[in-house]
């Protein structure tokens, strides 16, 4: 028959290791986050807005309807992080 408390700490072992490395992919993402530029949050990276994008606000009838080529983002100027 196997012990209870073996068994609890095997859990505890493998618990601890997990979280070790939890921590470890933490640090990762956070030194990757760091060196990261971030996208530029009208273009979203594109670099390009739909033609009259400044014109007219979005959500609107007129915005949708527009059709033509894009032009370039004035936030980033076309570059898509700021
Ligand atoms: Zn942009």
């Amino acid at each position: 028959m196997t012990d209870i408390l073996s068994i609890e700490s095997e859990i505890k072992n493998s618990l601890s290791s997990l979280w070790r490395e939890i921590v470890e992919i933490r640090e990762e993402i956070y030194k990757v986050k760091k060196n990261s530029k971030q996208l530029c949050p009208v273009c979203l990276g594109h670099g390009l807005v739909p033609q009259g994008f400044y014109l007219y606000p979005p959500h609107q009838e007129t915005y949708s309807s527009i059709n033509a080529s894009p032009e370039k983002c004035r936030t980033c100027n076309g570059v898509g992080i700021t």
